[in-house]
């Protein structure tokens, strides 16, 4: 029943979604498409007043709520792990209608996350993909601590977790570590998945070649509140 339930949400129901949303307001944004070395440059003023407490909460008023009813144009695609502790809209003090955030656990590219990102690519107009991992993160440690053949305990667990792994693998990491934190399998996981995603995604492939998308990585550190970026 559950698989059954899985088809339909990703055969019918998730497309019939992006469609709805593309007939949606989203062709006319609000504001123009924008450099994404500028909207890289707000992530970082973003993140350092998170960091110092020092929080401006921009755009998020009813004249912008209001505005943005009428259509988006986010900056940035944030492809993130699902974790309560790493909200990007929070941690890069951003506003509504100012970042499209994808979050799985372990921050992976799946094929919900891939059209996601697709879509706000082909209708949103977003130029800046950032990929974000962070310290101490259970999916990672998860893929780290399960052995192969061993079950995580369910069937879609044990996907999410051999999708880590495998990327674990690809970046020659074992899968036992010394770290409590994991930081570097975490930026491995990271750098794995913005791979993934060039070479998944036609549409991810075409605009990074054409220099349409830059894809950022970066890690969150939970207790400093730091975001580290690095590119490839
Ligand atoms: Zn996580």
């Amino acid at each position: 029943m559950m698989v059954r339930a899985q088809w339909l949400f990703h055969s019918l129901i998730f497309p019939l979604c992006l469609l709805a949303c593309a007939e949606m307001p989203a062709s006319h944004p609000v504001r123009q498409a924008q450099d994404p070395v500028n909207v890289l440059e707000s992530l970082k003023n973003g993140n350092q007043r998170f960091v110092h407490g020092e929080l401006l909460h921009p755009r998020q008023g009813p004249d912008e709520r209001l505005a943005l009813a009428k259509g988006q144009a986010p900056g940035a695609i944030v492809l993130s792990c699902a974790d309560s502790r790493v909200p990007p809209e929070v941690l890069f003090d951003q506003g509504l209608g100012d970042l499209f955030v994808v979050r799985v656990a372990g921050n992976i590219a799946g094929p919900a996350e891939v059209a996601s990102i697709e879509y706000a690519l082909e209708h949103l107009g977003s130029r800046l993909l950032v990929v974000m991992g962070h310290d101490s993160c259970g999916a990672v440690n998860a893929a780290l601590s399960t052995p192969p053949g061993k079950s995580a305990g369910s069937p879609d667990l044990d996907r999410l977790v051999s999708e880590i792994q495998r990327n674990l693998a690809r970046e020659h990491f074992q899968l036992k570590s010394a770290d409590p934190a994991n930081h570097n399998q975490a930026m491995a996981n990271v750098d794995a998945v913005a791979e993934d995603l060039r070479q998944r995604s036609e549409i991810v492939r075409e605009r990074v070649e054409k220099g349409d998308l830059r894809i950022v990585r970066s890690i969150y550190d939970l207790s400093t509140g730091q975001v580290e970026f690095w590119s490839r």
